[in-house]
C-alpha cells in the first residue's frame, strides 16, 4: 500500500494518516520527498479498498501494490534514491566508480592498488577481506588484519571502501573497516544475513544471484529494506546462463529493467560479468550507457599473478583508459562524470 500526501500536507494530517495505516495492521515507512510525503505501508493483506485511504484529509492518492516488493518499488520514491557516503553521492548525476583487487593480499599490494584507483578518479577501493571461493582449497582472504590494510589505504587518499560480509557473525567487524557492505552473489538470498543488514544503518551494495531473477534481487533488497536500512544499491554481475565464451552473462537490459522498477542505485560490475579482461572494458561502457549508476570493477598492479579472479582484473593501464572512457559517456547521455 502506497499512499500519496498532497503537497504541503500538514504533519497532523500525515500523522493521521499513519495512525489509521497502524490500526489497519501495517507497518509505515515514510518518506519525505521534495514536494510529497509518501507512506509505505507493508501489510496483512492488500486486498481493500484504497478509496477508504484517500478519502482522508491530506491524502493525494493511494495505490495498492501488487509487486512482492514495496519499499524497494519505483513507486516508493519516484525520483530516486542518492546513497550520500561522506560527501560521495551514489545514484546522483555523477557516476560512481569503486575499483580494486578482488581480494586483498598484502600492505604493498593494496597500497599499490589504492594509488592506481585514486589516480584514476576512482572514489570507492574494493577488496575482499572474505572470500566466498568456489572451492575450500582456494585463498579464503585476509580477514580482519586485510581489512585494516585497506582501511589505512583508502584513508591515505581519501577513498570510500567497500568489502564483502559473508556471515552475520561478521557484520559488526565490516562496519568497523568498510563504508559499504557487500553481499555477494552466493548470498543473495541468504535470508539469515539480509534480515541482519536490515537492522544496521550502513549502506549494502546487494549482488545479483547466479540464477536470481530481477524480482527476486528486488525481493532480497525488501529484506533489507523491511527492516529499516534503505541504503540500498543493487549491482548486476553477470548471470548463469548456457553460454560458455565468458564466466557469466552480463544482463545489461537489467540496467534499464531496474531504473525503471526501483528507486534503489544501480551498479555493474563487468568484471564478475564476463570473467576475461578483455571484456571488461567494453562492457563497463555499456553498463554506464545503458543507466548504471555505477561501477565496480577489478583492478591489480599484477593481475596475472593476483591471488584471486587475474584473468578478468585489469592491468593498471586499461582501467585508466576505462575511467576516460566512460566519463565522455556518462557526459554523453546527461550525467555528471
Ligand atoms: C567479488 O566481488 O569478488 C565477488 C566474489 O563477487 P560475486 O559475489 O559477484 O561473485
Ligand atoms: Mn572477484
Amino acid at each position: 500500500m502506497l499512499v500519496v500526501m498532497q503537497e504541503g500536507a500538514s504533519e497532523t494530517q500525515i500523522e493521521n494518516v499513519i495512525d489509521r495505516l497502524v490500526e489497519m495492521g501495517f507497518t509505515v515507512h515514510r518518506s519525505t520527498g521534495v514536494r510529497h510525503t509518501v507512506l509505505g505501508g507493508v501489510g496483512p493483506k492488500d486486498d481493500f479498498d484504497p478509496a477508504e485511504l484517500e478519502v482522508l484529509e491530506g491524502v493525494k492518492e493511494c495505490h495498492r501494490i501488487v509487486s512482492a516488493y514495496k519499499l524497494a518499488s519505483r513507486h516508493f520514491r519516484p525520483g530516486g534514491t542518492v546513497i550520500n557516503i561522506r560527501g560521495v553521492d551514489i545514484g546522483g548525476p555523477t557516476l560512481v566508480c569503486m575499483a580494486g583487487p578482488c581480494s586483498i593480499e598484502s600492505a604493498q599490494q593494496i597500497e599499490k592498488a589504492a594509488d592506481i584507483v585514486a589516480s584514476a578518479g576512482a572514489r570507492v577501493i574494493r577488496g575482499g577481506a572474505f572470500k566466498p571461493r568456489s572451492s575450500p582449497y582456494s585463498f579464503q582472504g585476509l580477514g580482519e588484519q586485510g581489512l585494516e590494510l585497506l582501511r589505512k589505504a583508502a584513508d591515505r587518499r581519501e577513498l570510500l571502501v567497500i568489502s564483502e560480509v559473508m556471515d552475520q557473525t561478521q557484520i559488526p567487524l565490516l562496519a568497523q573497516y568498510s563504508d559499504i557492505l557487500q553481499v555477494g552473489a552466493r548470498n543473495m538470498q541468504n535470508f539469515n544475513l539480509l534480515r541482519e543488514l536490515g537492522k544496521i544503518r550502513k549502506p549494502v551494495l546487494l549482488k545479483r544471484g547466479i540464477a536470481a531473477t530481477i524480482e527476486e534481487l528486488l525481493l532480497s533488497a525488501e529484506y533489507m529494506m523491511s527492516g529499516g536500512n534503505y541504503e540500498i544499491m543493487l549491482c548486476e554481475r553477470g548471470i548463469r546462463t548456457f553460454e560458455t565464451s565468458t564466466r557469466n552473462t552480463m544482463d545489461i537490459a537489467a540496467m534499464p529493467v531496474l531504473k525503471r522498477l526501483t528507486h534503489l542505485p544501480v551498479i555493474a560490475d563487468p568484471s564478475h560479468g564476463t570473467g576475461r579482461r578483455e571484456y571488461v572494458v567494453p562492457m563497463a561502457r555499456a553498463s554506464v550507457a545503458a543507466g548504471a549508476d555505477g561501477l565496480l570493477v577489478e583492478v591489480h598492479h599484477d593481475p596475472d599473478h593476483a591471488w584471486s579472479d587475474g584473468a578478468q582484473t585489469l592491468r593498471p593501464d586499461q582501467f585508466a583508459e576505462m575511467m576516460q572512457q566512460v566519463r565522455a559517456i556518462a557526459g554523453a547521455i546527461g550525467r555528471a562524470a
